[in-house]
């Protein structure tokens, strides 16, 4: 088993400013392109990338100093001239310039917007990205020339070589410079027949679907990079990557607040009054939860570890379960008597009720137009036309009511799906 802090000559509590310092120093002297040819260097450099590319990732050091070893392909499978790169930025990554002509030109690096659910992201869902992206031309399979045809040949101008000699003047009088071959771009070749179908450049224009593995808990504004899933490369070249910038879509009934969600519990009166217990509807299913007697409006409960998964740690966030007490706007006559009576005996005082006399003075007052006004509204609004649809209004309560039965049951049919 490798020794990753041996590697890259840090001590096993070593922070991660000292593990990136160290890994700069040594991956600047242990470079291929400083040492071309060599190939103990090449494996030296190939060892300090892999050891940093698992150090300087807090979920695979602490894997790896748990159990002693990474089970992650991505790390190994990625180039490791990208871990370079994203320390020292591109232009240094390609110190000669050597490594482009020697592998090809690179494919660029796309992005890509994926919408995805709580569920997706609670799972660590593969979910499938279209994306519009070069890959290798149908007709040429990317060789660029002419099928049949001679193919490529040494470009003329620079014997292959890829480069040119100019002369140039400084301050120190006439200096020779190399510079990049205008005719091969540094590829030491050219093709004098090139394909007809992508006109030599080797690549065409498609749409491909990828699958993208989500990270278990992850959020809207992340960004996932899939490696060599972007342009494909020229002549040899790695394909770029995708980034896929994640955005959440809006669940049903849970709000998302970091690891933890939120779901509004709807209380009645008495409910909230007296106590109940109400099946809560999860991601995963349904809960138990017992509102205890006298509970009080925007009282939160937690269903511990029904929350989303942590991103990069253990362990899940909460559901947590807010209180919405329901005060009725419509009530039966029995209703409203039990509640006239209630507030009787706590003291409360309340408006004066319409009784039956007053409703059937309205009646006639109204010319019949009051007859379908809901109980309890105020006479002023009998004159107006607009007041009379009010109980459209209380239309909408029902609405409501509706809304609040069919949660739980369109919880039920997720939780059997
Ligand atoms: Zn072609
Ligand atoms: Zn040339």
């Amino acid at each position: 088993m490798t020794d990753y802090y041996a590697v890259l000559e840090v001590s096993r509590d070593a922070d991660s400013k000292t593990i990136k310092a160290s890994y700069r120093r040594l991956a600047m002297s242990y470079h291929p392109d400083r040492n071309p040819g060599d190939k103990a260097v090449e494996e030296k450099f190939k060892a300090i990338n892999e050891a940093y590319a698992v150090l300087s990732d807090e979920t695979r050091r602490s894997r790896y100093d748990r159990f002693g070893t990474v089970d992650d392909n991505a790390v190994f499978g990625s180039d490791i001239f990208d871990i370079f790169a994203s320390v020292f930025g591109t232009n240094v990554a390609n110190m000669s310039g050597g490594r482009g002509r020697a592998g090809g030109q690179p494919g660029e690096d796309l992005e890509a917007q994926l919408r995805i659910t709580l569920e997706e992201a609670r799972e660590g869902a593969t979910v499938e990205v279209e994306v519009e992206r070069l890959r290798a031309c149908h007709h040429c399979h990317g060789e660029r020339a002419e099928p049949g045809s001679a193919g490529k040949s040494t470009c003329p101008r620079c014997g292959g070589a890829g480069q040119v000699r100019v002369q140039a003047q400084s301050i120190f009088g006439a200096v020779i410079t190399a510079r990049t071959c205008p005719d091969c771009h540094g590829d030491g070749h050219v093709i004098p027949t090139p394909c007809k179908v992508c006109n030599g450049r080797g690549r065409e224009r498609g749409t491909d679907t990828v699958g993208v593995t989500l990270p278990k808990g992850i959020d809207g504004g992340y960004r996932l990079r899939v490696p060599r899933e972007g342009n494909v490369g020229v002549d040899g070249g790695q394909s770029g990557d995708l980034y896929v910038y994640i955005e959440m879509r809006q669940h049903p009934f849970l709000e998302r607040a970091g690891d933890d969600l939120h779901y509004t519990l709807e209380v009645g009166m008495a409910q909230a009054a007296l106590g109940a217990t109400f099946d809560v509807p999860t991601l995963e299913g349904r809960e138990r939860l017992t509102v205890p007697a006298g509970t009080q409006p925007g009282s939160a409960f937690r269903l511990r570890g029904n929350g989303m998964p942590r991103l990069r740690q253990t362990g899940n966030g909460d559901q947590v379960v807010e209180v919405k007490v329901v005060v009725p706007t419509k009530l039966t006559a029995e209703a409203r008597e039990h509640l006239a009576a209630y507030a009787g005996a706590v003291d409360e005082t309340v408006e004066e009720q319409e009784t039956v006399a007053d409703k059937v003075r309205d009646f006639f007052a109204g010319k019949g137009k009051g007859k379908r006004r809901g109980r309890g509204q105020a006479r002023a609004d009998d004159q107006a036309g607009g007041a009379v649809d009010a109980p459209g209004g209380g239309g909408a309560q029902g609405g409501r009511e509706e809304g609040q039965a069919t949660k739980p049951d369109g919880r039920g049919s997720q939780a059997s799906a």
